[in-house]
């Protein structure tokens, strides 16, 4: 599509909407003239040079890269209305948007009821569903793997409540027997299972886990910010069909479409199963000014103002590209193949190592040396040397433990508590393409 004409097209149909309703007066004191604004603007983008190129494939770092243009203009055209999808009067059309594209996601899960929302960030998403645990569960703690996002720890004490980290096995997965283990204690009302860590892409064993929910009584909320869209390649490429048939048993999913629903940041989304939680959400405020019968937005979300265009933006593009296999599957099966095919580089070459086998599109390896400290170092040499090379690439550094290091290669010296590895994550479509370029740099830099 031509974003120029699109953007156009967008002022356009903005510029129609607005004069339907009369001319009115401007106020002088917010009048910009187009010459001091193409200064400032010029700054601006001058600016923006300080970035690393998220777009291209030779970025091959952390978890970053560009909206799909139907996003930007879908974004765009909104936000000169700027809807709040906090009530249904903020935003009538967007907050039926993010209705639509709630119902899409809970499809795509296989949730038969549900009630959620689009939020902020996983990080909202992740703590609504904390506190929903926490409303059901008032004087019992979460568990979550050592490998899970640290916003687990982080808002268990926000909420006041005990969080548990719970080992991992070799391949970076909750170990079950362990979790048991602390079940038995009683004191844990809820486990978080992580559909893809954001650090390797492991998934949680979600299927195994279920039976302990009966056994324990126990809520299991899913953490599928990263991983979530990968439940359309389930079965399919290596990825594991038993935990993702799995989800649409949980109490809770979070998924960011800001990841890799093709977004711009500012969407992740929370789902229930059950909608009778929505009663936890219970507020009566004199602010808000709901008109109709319908349970607004506001009514089941944390976060009062969100951002309408972050709705339309994910319901244009899924109009374009929808959450099935078909659909954004393809785009996302072709990271995949990336990942798989740059893993068997790595596996033959004799100056790079993989760090495990990728389970999605995120790889980890190292610099082939004898020692965790070695592997540190050359490391972040070679981090460094990437990006100031003439043809340069940009990775990302991982930090591992010596005992993480050891469960993975055992012949390893691990001498240090700690150190440093090589992450990509190759969550670009042409990145497929592109990766025996990227492995050739890779080689000539180590
Ligand atoms: C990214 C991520 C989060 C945090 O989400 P934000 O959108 O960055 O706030 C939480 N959990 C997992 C597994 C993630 O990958």
């Amino acid at each position: 599509m031509d974003l120029q004409r699109w953007l156009a097209a967008a002022l356009d149909s903005n510029v129609d909407w607005s004069r339907s309703f009369g001319q009115y007066a401007r106020h002088p004191s917010l009048e910009v003239t187009d010459d001091r604004f193409a200064g400032v603007f010029a700054q601006l983008t001058e600016r923006l040079k300080d970035n690393y190129p998220f777009f291209h494939p030779r970025y091959a770092g952390q978890m970053l890269k560009p909206p799909h243009p139907a996003a930007v203009v879908g974004y765009l055209t909104t936000m000169l209305i700027n809807p709040n999808n906090h009530a249904l009067d903020g935003g009538p059309a967007t907050a039926t948007m993010e209705r639509e594209v709630v119902q899409q996601l809970a499809e795509m899960f296989g949730y038969e009821t549900h009630l959620g929302h689009l939020t902020t960030s996983g990080t909202i998403a992740n703590l609504e569903a904390l506190f929903v645990a926490r409303s059901l569960h008032p004087s019992l703690g979460v568990a979550y793997s050592a490998e899970a996002h640290y916003t687990h720890s982080r808002m268990c004490t926000v909420l006041g409540i005990e969080g548990h980290s719970v080992p991992v096995d070799p391949a970076g997965r909750m170990d079950l027997d362990a979790l048991e283990d602390l079940l038995r204690t009683g004191r844990v009302g809820t486990v978080v299972l992580t559909a893809g860590t954001t650090g390797l892409g492991a998934i949680d064993p979600i299927d195994e886990a279920l039976g302990l929910r009966e056994k324990y009584g126990v809520r299991i909320h899913v953490d599928a910010a990263y991983g979530g869209f990968f439940t359309l390649l389930a079965g399919e490429l290596g990825i594991p069909a038993g935990p993702w048939q799995a989800v649409a048993a949980a109490d809770s999913i979070v998924i960011d479409p800001h990841k890799h629903g093709l977004q711009p940041y500012g969407c992740g989304a929370i789902l229930f199963r059950d909608p009778e939680v929505g009663k936890f959400y219970l507020h009566d405020s004199p602010y808000t000014y709901f008109t109709s019968d319908e349970l607004h937005l506001g009514e089941i979300s944390l976060e009062c103002s969100r951002a309408g265009a972050a709705a339309a933006a994910l319901w244009l593009t899924f109009q374009l590209i929808p959450p099935t296999r078909d659909g954004l599957g393809e785009a996302l099966a072709a990271g995949r193949r990336a990942a798989i095919r740059w893993a068997e580089l790595i596996d033959k070459s004799e100056v790079l190592e993989l760090y495990q086998n990728p389970t999605l599109d995120i790889v980890g390896y190292f610099p082939a040396a004898r020692s965790l400290s070695a592997v540190d170092a050359v490391s972040a040499r070679i981090l460094d040397a990437g990006m100031t090379a003439d043809d340069p690439v940009f990775l990302s550094t991982f930090r591992v433990s010596a005992e993480a290091f050891l469960a993975r290669h055992p012949d390893l010296d691990a001498d240090v508590k700690g150190g440093r590895i090589l992450r990509s994550v190759l969550m670009k479509p042409e990145s497929e393409d592109y990766v025996d370029q990227l492995h050739a740099r890779l080689e000539a830099l180590t």
